[in-house]
């Protein structure tokens, strides 16, 4: 699972004070170079691209720094992946745009070219032709017209036409599927009633209904069970599920399967990892993904989990492979990712703290005792510096990961939960003076509060809703997280931020050291209940409902603590100069309403209730409220902020004498059109048709 920022730290966050302001400062943070680093390179559409550092680099050993390498070029090797995944006409896009660019001799600067260079980095950003966040298809400012007189000088030689296809043919091809509307609309089609896969245009699925998938997995499921072999294995995770002849069947992501070519290198990169790791169960759980690649086979994948999450000691670690599921409706195929990191030993103290208590918070838990952890297992919490993104966490990041996904793996083994605390760092920098916080903010002692606290909060509610929140809780027998099908993601999210939420408030935070203000935790729940109730909004297009897993989850929470403390009047709705705030008055009166839904929604993913998730998602979290989210947009327009972020890669280069490696370099470039370009000469295997 993914934790990703709300946009309220994104754009909202103010100013950093470290000396001895936080619990426990960041000492190292102050070395980087501030004034001379740029955190923002450029702005485009809905998006502003960002840069991170990776601080401590230069201090790790030589194998340390090798392995980063390794693992960094492991990471951009399945690239291509991802946008196949994310639909099956993105590769033929982005290849055609680029050879368009290469090609293109004339004025870079002529207003027609600057369109198309907008689309084809929002392409980039999104890793196709589809918002990453919304999943709705996005439209070029160019005209039809101008890119066929494009394509026509790029020349047939130059573009990826199928085989036989004349020029004009490519061109009718490629102009319907980036401009018609009705062609691949949408990515992830969740909405109730429809035929969530035929709706959907990710190519996790060809020529199945949402039916025979379903049917389709059943099957498996009962062939296990009759076999007296009832397995706990992902089915369908790695492989695209079509229809051949007639016949439903899986085609595999493996080495001599689908995506092959990108995967053979990223193996090829995964051994040299192995070569240089920090410890025997370190490369046993590296061989053990290399042969799960290989065989496709979910049963190795299950065991290299189990490896990796008893992997605690090496400084650094990654992930890598098909992970998580919310790219697609059914939540079976995972999209392929990659994070390369090492553990920040400072900081994970912090998180150190929270494991070490973690049975005290489930057993303080307003939850039903039936539905509690009797004992809480092997939650390794960890603060990472994030060396390398890839796959779907590029050039989109979340800002926390808990993995593995796998229910009864995280129950009998526990899981590692990551804080990502180096790209944190980097919206906040990004993010100083922006005017957003002051806009939004209901008061002055609310902005104060936000200056102050917003990031040792942020911090810490992502820690405990990683490390924690996820972590927490029991499903009866016989319940799966399947039981709960198109709103699992959602419920999900919302236990994992009501655990932390209700317990950022817990007095034995102060106890331990974590926490030194009160104003900690209610500056987390301005936040949230502001980004909640409306200030995310400024994500949706006009006229949308939300869609996003994560925001559906902030706008339920919000809107049902709303709406349950009206009577007591918890937190106003007010208008001053004919704007709309929302103010806490009663935080204790919050925590309780937090609590109260931290229960029902237990009880819900514990039960299985798919009724009652429907319920709950459906009237909290998906509808917008029209005039609102009009005056929001308004009022956002004006500052002038994108409201997504994205990262330009470091990049980590060898140093050699003669045949030997003798060091690692690290770069951080400022040209994320160069970067693009570089990794799809680099990196780019698959085929676009
Ligand atoms: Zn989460």
């Amino acid at each position: 699972m993914k934790r990703s920022l709300t946009l309220v730290s994104i754009i909202g966050m103010s100013i950093i004070l470290f000396a001895g302001k936080l619990p426990d400062p960041p000492e190292k943070k102050p070395a980087m170079p501030q004034a001379a680093f740029k955190w923002q390179t450029e702005q485009f559409g809905d998006s502003r691209i960002l840069r991170y550092k990776v601080p401590g680099f230069d201090e790790l050993s030589l194998n340390q720094k090798k392995m980063i390498y390794y693992l960094s070029q492991a990471a951009l090797c399945g690239r291509d992946i991802t946008y196949d995944q994310n639909c099956k006409y993105n590769l033929l896009v982005r290849k055609t745009l680029e050879s368009v660019v290469m090609q293109y001799t004339g004025d870079k600067n002529a207003p027609e070219y600057l369109k198309l260079m907008t689309y084809l980095k929002e392409v980039w950003f999104n890793n196709g032709i589809h918002h990453y966040y919304s999943s709705d298809k996005l439209i070029p400012e160019f005209s039809k017209e101008y890119l066929s007189g494009l394509l026509k000088s790029t020349g047939k030689k130059n573009l990826p036409l199928d085989k036989d296809q004349t020029l004009s043919q490519f061109i009718t091809e490629i102009t319907r599927i980036i401009f018609d509307p009705s062609i691949a609309p949408k990515r992830v089609c969740l909405e109730n009633g429809k035929d969530l896969i035929l709706n959907s245009s990710c190519n996790f699925y060809d020529g199945v209904t949402q039916k025979e998938a379903e049917d389709f997995y059943y099957k498996l499921k009962e062939k296990d069970k009759k076999e007296g072999n009832d397995t706990l294995i992902a089915y369908g995770l790695n492989s695209k599920l079509v229809k051949e002849n007639g016949v439903v069947t899986e085609k595999k992501w493996k080495t001599d399967g689908m995506y092959a070519p990108a995967l053979i290198h990223v193996i090829y990169w995964l051994n040299m990892a192995a070569s240089v790791s920090e410890s025997k169960e370190q490369k046993e759980s590296i061989y053990k993904l290399i042969n799960y690649y290989r065989t496709g086979d979910l049963g190795l994948w299950d065991e290299y989990n189990i490896l990796w999450v008893k992997d605690i000691n090496s400084k650094v670690d990654f992930v890598n492979g098909f992970i998580e599921v919310y790219g697609d409706p059914l939540a079976k195929k995972a999209g392929w990712e990659s994070v390369v990191n090492f553990k920040d030993e400072e900081a994970t103290k912090r998180t150190e703290i929270l494991s070490r208590n973690a049975l005290y918070f489930e057993e303080h838990s307003p939850v039903d005792p039936r539905f509690k952890k009797k004992d809480v297992k092997g939650i390794t919490a960890k603060v990472i510096t994030v060396a390398q993104l890839g796959g779907e966490c590029h050039p989109t990041t979340p800002i926390g990961i808990n993995l593995p996904n796998a229910q009864w793996i995280r129950k009998e083994y526990g899981s590692k939960s990551v804080t990502m605390d180096n790209i944190t760092y980097a919206y906040d920098q990004s993010s100083l003076g922006n005017g957003f916080l002051e806009e939004f903010a209901a008061s002055p002692q609310e902005i104060e509060n936000a200056k102050k606290y917003s990031y040792i909060a942020g911090n810490l509610n992502t820690d405990l809703h990683e490390c924690l929140g996820h972590g927490s809780g029991q499903m009866l027998p016989g319940v799966t997280a399947e039981s709960l099908k198109n709103y699992h993601s959602t419920i999900e999210e919302a236990r994992a931020d009501l655990f932390a939420l209700y317990n950022v408030m817990d007095p034995k935070l102060k106890e331990v050291g974590l926490v030194t203000s009160p104003a900690v935790a209610t500056t987390e729940y301005d936040s949230f209940i502001r980004n909640g109730l409306f200030t995310q909004l400024v994500r949706v297009k006009p006229g949308k409902t939300i869609e996003e897993a994560h925001m559906r989850d902030r706008s339920l929470i919000a809107h049902w603590v709303y709406e349950k403390g009206k009577d007591a009047n918890v937190i106003e709705k007010f208008s001053r100069d004919g704007k709309t705030y929302f103010r806490i008055n009663n935080y204790t009166a919050l925590r309780d309403l937090f609590g109260q839904l931290l229960r029902e929604i237990q009880r819900i993913t514990s039960e299985g209730d798919y009724t009652a998730a429907k319920n709950l998602v459906e009237t909290y979290g998906v509808q917008v409220d029209a005039d609102l989210h009009k005056e929001v947009l308004e009022r956002y327009k004006k500052l002038n902020i994108a409201p997504y972020a994205g990262f330009i890669n470091p990049v980590f280069e060898p140093v050699m004498k003669g045949e030997t490696l003798t060091d690692v370099r690290v770069t951080y470039p400022s040209d994320f059109t160069k970067q693009m370009l570089e990794y799809s000469s680099k990196y780019s295997f698959l085929s676009p048709r």
